[in-house]
């Protein structure tokens, strides 16, 4: 993997999603999020394919910033642009349709996209199990964990070391959340 190049696109990421925060108590930056599923990418996945690690940095910049495709394409190539494009929801569509249709469309998923994914997910319930956004009731965060496990029925074969951790963690937080 290319240094530089991965260091372009947390620059990018970075500036792109700016001041947004996340949900939790203590408001993170939101680019946190980005190089958190990267670095699940790397560290957990033992991936180094950099088309895979440089849309995992870039991977909500289309859902929430005011990014375009070409920006993308034009700075880091048509491939990651296509790996970005494919774990980008509709924002056109209600929450309950992107939803349903992350889990229907994750076993159509190229590979990348995939492991991509699932790095987001861990990164999500890991917030959910321990540092949820405030407002969150009990049902919404179990809820969301169903939901996440899922989409990641549809997203196995990817990596096995992103599946086992992903599912630890699933279990690991289930007990937790049922304990309070
Ligand atoms: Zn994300």
């Amino acid at each position: 993997m290319d240094a530089k190049k991965i260091l372009k696109a947390v620059h990018f990421a970075a500036q792109k999603h700016g001041s947004q925060k996340r949900k939790n108590k203590r408001e993170l930056p939101y680019i946190l999020h980005p190089v958190e599923a990267a670095n699940i990418l790397v560290e957990i996945g033992k991936i180094e394919d950099e088309v895979a690690v440089i849309a995992a940095i870039l991977h909500d910049t289309l859902e929430d910033t005011e990014t375009k495709p070409e920006e993308i394409e034009e700075i880091f190539g048509k491939e990651v642009l296509s790996v970005v494009q494919e774990v980008t929801d509709d924002k056109s569509l209600s929450k309950e349709e992107r939803k349903r249709l992350q889990v229907e469309t994750a076993p159509k998923k190229s590979l990348r996209a995939k492991q991509v994914k699932i790095a987001d997910k861990i990164s999500n319930i890991d917030s959910v199990i321990y540092d949820p956004p405030y407002y969150w009731t009990m049902e919404r965060r179990l809820e969301y964990m169903q939901w996440s496990y899922d989409v990641v029925q549809g997203l196995l074969g990817c990596n096995l070391l992103l599946e086992d951790a992903f599912l630890k963690l699933y279990s690991d937080g289930m007990k937790i959340l049922r304990e309070k």
